[in-house]
């Protein structure tokens, strides 16, 4: 049995722990690797290791910082396929889509390589007559993440090149579930040159991530994964007095407008909802057609029906299983929830096994119509291919809508009208807009930006926010006197 590794201090180790948590293929359900739970002393080696090395790190230029990152970068393309299909064997994903997730982690890196222009501070000549006063970024110390499942490339990367680029050192606790991608990012991590104990790994669960968050020599700790764990989080990691960005479930509306390109809407839909089996933080749970686009519907329903679930390597697949049985049973009691509270299953997915693949977490597309606010399935984060369809008559009502749910990750408005999306963009009370997109995830050159139970936290990921949340701003006032005329005790604040 493969037996997933820590890294600590620069070298890959057996643990010594004697938990160990299964990773399985969610395709039958067969052991493929197991990962430990770090022990107590394993956890106090890897952020002891983090913290020796920040010593030196943190004076390392800061173009040899954006080296590593660009030679990092080259390796993750070099590798792209590879990495792609350990993805998809341990999470289940479709190869293009396991390639889409390592690819929008590239992007990530290679926004990390621009670190010099990113730290960049500010200067103010003559504040005071001879006094000048300047700013610089500095790194914070020994950052930690905590990352879900459904994103085992993307999301590490989302966090520790950023944060190492900037001078911190990094121990990642990557979820228990698919462990094996992150290794590999890992790996190539210290290919590409980084000094022992810039990055290190840890695995586990709960345990191993309070012992993170209680850690005094943890400075920051970016969490991405579901709303209960990540209020845990927050509240945890700034009781501790840390910094914290946490980023958390969804559940997100898509509006149609009735003068929308029906084509556009329906072919964007489709992926958008079921795609990677709607285990997508931005995936689109809820259309919410508004008067005759409800006309739709069911050519909407036919479409999503053609989907057919199949193994990484199918072609032909729409999408994959999900990522475990516990999460399929709870996939397929809300869709029986959603039967009993009275919406109408259009496209029932509940059946759907894959021959010769019986074992595996399968649960086909499935759409919803009738759909109301007080139903479980429209609170819930299904987290499957389940698509819930509601009706409102006008696109005041759609806004009021989106803007009383909980949640805040992304949204998007099919129209040909500029008005009716500058409306919708300017009211909606969510981090992520697309108009005529579906999945508004933006390019790392902005930030992500997720709103209310989406959202805890002050600064966002990548971007600008994700370089200030890893630094600490530090302004300094500075005179140098030209001659040596003393100018007697200074007893104001002022600065003339
Ligand atoms: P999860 O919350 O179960 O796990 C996330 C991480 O937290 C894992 O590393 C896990 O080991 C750890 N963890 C689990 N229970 C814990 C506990 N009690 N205490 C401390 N740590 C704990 O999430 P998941 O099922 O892996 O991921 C799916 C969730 O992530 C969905 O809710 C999805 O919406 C969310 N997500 C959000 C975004 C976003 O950007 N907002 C992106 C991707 C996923």
């Amino acid at each position: 049995m493969k037996q997933i590794p820590l890294l600590i201090n620069g070298e890959f180790i057996a643990s010594t722990s004697q938990q160990h948590i299964d990773v399985t293929n969610p395709a039958n359900n067969q052991v493929i690797a197991q990962a430990p739970c770090a022990t107590h002393e394993e956890m106090e080696n890897a952020i002891a290791s983090a913290k020796e090395a920040f010593k030196t790190w943190r004076n390392v230029a800061v173009s040899e910082r954006a080296r590593l990152m660009m030679r990092y970068q080259a390796l993750l393309k070099t590798h792209h396929d590879e990495i792609a299909e350990i993805l998809s064997q341990e999470t289940g994903k479709t190869f293009d889509d396991a390639k889409g997730d390592v690819w929008r982690g590239i992007e990530v890196v290679e926004q990390a390589m621009n670190i010099p222009a990113l730290m960049m501070g500010e200067t103010v000549e003559n504040v005071a007559r001879g006094i000048d006063t300047y700013s610089y970024t500095q790194p914070l110390g020994v950052c930690a993440g905590i990352t879900p499942f459904n994103f085992p490339a993307m999301i590490p990367l989302w966090m520790f090149p950023l944060a190492i680029a900037a001078g911190n050192t990094f121990v990642l606790k990557p979820s228990e579930q698919d462990p094996m991608t992150p290794t590999r990012l890992a790996e190539l991590f210290l290919e590409a040159g980084a000094p022992k104990g810039l990055l290190n790994i840890v695995h586990g669960g709960a345990d191993q991530v309070n012992h993170l968050l209680h850690h005094e020599d943890i400075k920051a700790v970016s969490f991405v994964g579901s709303v209960p764990v990540g209020q845990h989080i927050y509240k945890t990691a700034t009781d501790n007095m840390k910094r914290a960005q946490c980023f958390a479930g969804a559940k997100n509306h898509s509006v149609i407008m009735p003068d929308a390109n029906k084509a556009q809407v329906l072919n964007n839909l489709v992926g958008a909802s079921v795609g990677a089996a709607g285990q997508r933080c931005m995936a689109i749970s809820v259309a919410v057609f508004v008067g005759d686009s409800k006309d739709w519907i069911p050519e909407l329903a036919e479409m999503i029906a053609k989907v057919r679930p199949g193994l990484w390597n199918d072609k032909d697949a729409g999408f994959g299983p999900l990522i475990s049985d516990k999460a399929r049973q709870r996939v397929l009691s809300l869709i029986e929830q959603g039967k009993q509270e009275g919406a109408t299953c259009l496209v029932d997915g509940s059946e759907f096994t894959l021959s010769g693949y019986e074992q595996g977490n399968w649960v086909g597309p499935t759409v919803f119509s009738d759909v109301t606010e007080e139903m479980t399935i429209y609170k819930e984060e299904i987290f499957g291919p389940v698509l819930c369809c509601v009706v409102v008559d006008s696109l005041e009502e759609a806004i009021a809508l989106v803007n009383r749910n909980p949640y805040g990750n992304g949204t998007s408005i099919f129209t040909a009208n500029g008005a009716a999306a500058r409306k919708y963009q300017h009211e909606i009370e969510v981090g992520q807009v697309g108009i005529n997109v579906p999945i508004p995830v933006p390019l790392p050159f902005f930030s992500f930006t997720g709103w209310k139970n989406s959202f805890y936290g002050d600064l966002h990921a990548y971007g600008k926010q994700g370089v200030r949340f890893y630094t600490e701003t530090k302004t300094i006032t500075s005179r140098w006197f030209e001659d040596d005329i003393p100018h007697g005790p200074n007893m104001t604040i002022s600065l003339r």
